[in-house]
């Protein structure tokens, strides 16, 4: 058998000679022209009837356009394609594509120029993000009169990286309106799914009580559809991690939260109380954490430990129990005062 192309006598590939055969060999298959549909706001892509890959670079994007669109042949041997950009007039990229790679031996390099043309258009998230579109408002508010601004401070920055984290996900985390009131904040929320996990998470870093109402906002005039959106009230706790709390009858030490429920030790019997945060509004503060102070043990029997009272130096007895049996004539032990009364804690 002989080689059409140049009469050659050798084993054959499609009645070529593997010389002639690389010859017309092609490494790509190369449109000429591309286009994308990008969203101008955030760079996501429309493909298949869908907006995918927000936020990507423009380069990457163009990158990735021609790497969807370029066909690599199979019989190529681990082939290496570069692609540069050599100019950006308006929408349209040119660039140039070049690629190695061996064949049977062989060694074939190539250059393609194609152009990719980026019809900028806006995509559902921008449109509604433009529009300050929300569907959700995050009321905070404080069990007290008002908010200090040192905590609205503190609520701020925890909303903004809380936000970051959320906005990966969903580009409609975000807020297109914010006001500072005297007696808290209010958050407008792009995407409710976001709302809803952007109040648990504030719930769970500063404690309080959420509820949630819809309210009609519109009728659309069209459909006749209503449209509600969501309000969410988290109502902050008077109290803080530490402080001492009247709660149905009982003294107890705030030991901390979650989203479900308070923990507090029972002063007067050492046991460790649950309340729901519904219940939250009965809870009445007493003294801070900062009014602890402290005194010494100045005697110590089986059954009795005498301390100086911090403020009258009065000596007060204890009866000894699991709690204080550790401390011994000269420790210093931490109390705090609550309606007359002293308790070791
Ligand atoms: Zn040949
Ligand atoms: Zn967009």
């Amino acid at each position: 058998m002989f080689c059409y192309q140049c009469g050659k006598s050798e084993p054959l590939i499609e009645g070529l000679c593997a010389e002639c055969f690389v010859k017309q060999c092609k490494i790509l298959t190369v449109p000429t022209d591309i286009s994308v549909r990008i969203c101008a706001h955030c760079n996501a892509k429309f493909i298949e009837g869908k907006w995918i890959d927000g936020n990507l670079i423009q380069e990457e994007i163009i990158y990735r356009a021609i790497e969807d669109a370029i066909k690599i042949n199979p019989l190529s041997e681990n082939p290496t394609v570069d692609m540069n950009i050599i100019q950006t007039k308006g929408t349209i990229a040119e660039l140039i594509i070049e690629a190695t790679t061996n064949v049977f031996g062989e060694s074939i390099h190539e250059k393609h120029y194609v152009n990719v043309r980026l019809n900028k258009d806006v995509c559902p998230t921008c449109s509604k993000r433009n529009s300050n579109y929300y569907e959700a408002v995050i009321q905070i508010r404080s069990q007290l009169k008002r908010i200090e601004d040192e905590q609205k401070e503190e609520v701020n920055k925890f909303v903004n990286k809380t936000l970051d984290k959320l906005y990966k996900k969903d580009k409609l985390a975000y807020i297109p309106q914010k006001n500072q009131l005297r007696e808290g904040i209010d958050y407008y929320v792009g995407s409710l799914k976001s709302a809803k996990k952007l109040s648990s998470a504030i719930q769970k870093r500063f404690g309080g009580l959420i509820t949630e109402s819809a309210r009609l906002v519109t009728k659309n005039k069209d459909t006749s559809k209503e449209i509600y959106r969501l309000w969410i009230s988290i109502r902050l706790p008077s109290f803080s991690i530490g402080d001492f709390v009247e709660f149905e009858g009982k003294i107890a030490k705030i030991l901390g939260f979650d989203g479900k429920k308070i923990s507090a030790l029972d002063l007067d019997n050492n046991n460790v109380i649950n309340i729901i945060w519904k219940k939250s509004g009965n809870i009445k503060v007493l003294k801070r954490n900062g009014d602890v102070e402290k005194t010494t043990v100045i005697s110590k029997s089986p059954t009795i430990l005498q301390i100086l009272d911090p403020k009258t130096y009065e000596v007060i007895d204890f009866p000894i129990n699991s709690n204080i049996e550790k401390y011994s004539i000269g420790d210093e032990v931490k109390t705090i005062a609550i309606k007359d009364r002293l308790h070791i804690i």
